[in-house]
């Protein structure tokens, strides 16, 4: 496991050279978020919007599910000490909103209990403040199929609402969301007059693995398409059913953990990199594993 092995000077050093690779940093931008405001959406969901530095077009951000990985000022626990590791924490977040013309995008904040990198900088960011920003990154979207189910947790919402107001809605789609009711609320506003189309469920509050949970009692026929995101071990069991019982076919089953209950993103960030350093030295891409499959 990766976070049994400690981290080094040595070992950190070696990783940031996959991060420098062309494959890695095909498509993104190195821009800055300036801090415009910082707003409660829920009880438990923050509005950050920022302005995005440069004069390039930001047509590519307004996509349907683009991901941005912020530098927040927090060292990392894990790099407490080491030499020449990172004195940023980098995060990724959903892109919410985007207004093209003023250059603003918002991103909504998940605050969860865990005293975390990402809380300690949400605890005290303030208008004006500036922060690196990697983008634009498209993530997964649903495969085709009838009919289409999107699963999320309150930190995939952003990315679920996204791909269900910028893609066409062509087959039934139901959105089954593990979120506390204000958030289902806001997400019903958000789709707009895409609401109609799609019906909202809200997962089994109060258990374990909500959207496996809540997955495991939906009847799914054969021609489904199954997009998920939230919890990796929530979301990983969702896969499990897809492919072992289901046996969807493969290009109808999005899957990705978007955080893993006990452990940081900074060690899944190292567990990432070295699988793909490993994919790397065995001759092939940098991102030929499938995430889920990666050991963390
Ligand atoms: C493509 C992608 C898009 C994402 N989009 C969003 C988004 O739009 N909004 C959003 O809020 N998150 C989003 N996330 C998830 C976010 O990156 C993680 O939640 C991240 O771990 C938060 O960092 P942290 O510093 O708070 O916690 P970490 O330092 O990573 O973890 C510390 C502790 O907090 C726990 N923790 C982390 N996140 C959560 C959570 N959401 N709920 C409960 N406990 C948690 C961990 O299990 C760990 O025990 C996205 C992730 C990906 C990969």
């Amino acid at each position: 496991m990766p976070d049994e092995v400690p981290f080094t000077a040595d070992r950190v050093a070696d990783l940031m050279e996959v991060l420098r690779t062309p494959e890695h940093q095909a498509g993104l931008e190195e821009t800055t978020f300036t801090v415009v405001s910082v707003a409660d959406r829920a009880a438990g969901l923050i509005r950050v919007s920022g302005t995005i530095s440069g004069t390039h077009s930001l047509q590519d951000w307004a996509g349907p599910n683009i991901a941005v990985r912020l530098s927040l000022p927090e060292r990392s626990s894990e790099f407490a000490g080491i030499d020449g590791a990172p004195d940023t924490t980098a995060r990724v977040y959903t892109v919410a909103d985007v207004d093209i013309e003023s250059r603003t995008v918002a991103i909504d904040i998940v605050r969860h209990g865990e005293s975390s990198p990402a809380m300690k900088w949400l605890g005290r960011v303030r208008s004006g403040d500036v922060v690196p920003v990697a983008g634009p990154r498209p993530h997964r979207v649903p495969g085709s199929g009838s009919p289409r189910i999107l699963l999320a947790d309150s930190s995939a919402l952003p990315a679920a609402v996204r791909i269900l107001t910028r893609l066409p809605i062509e087959a039934p789609t139901v959105l089954v969301a593990a979120a506390p009711l204000d958030e289902i609320d806001l997400v019903e506003g958000d789709l707009g007059d895409r609401r109609d189309f799609v019906t909202v469920q809200r997962a089994e509050p109060g258990v374990d693995r909500p959207l496996a949970t809540t997955f495991a009692g939906m009847e799914v026929p054969a021609g489904a398409s199954v997009w998920a995101a939230g919890e990796r071990e929530d979301v990983r069991e969702v896969r499990r059913r897809c492919r072992d019982d289901l046996v969807l076919a493969a290009e109808g089953i999005q899957v990705f953990g978007y955080w893993k209950r006990g452990i940081s993103n900074t060690r899944i960030d190292v567990a990432r990199l070295e699988a793909a350093r490993s994919s790397m030295e065995a001759g092939r891409g940098v991102f030929a594993t499938d995430d889920l499959d990666i050991e963390i």
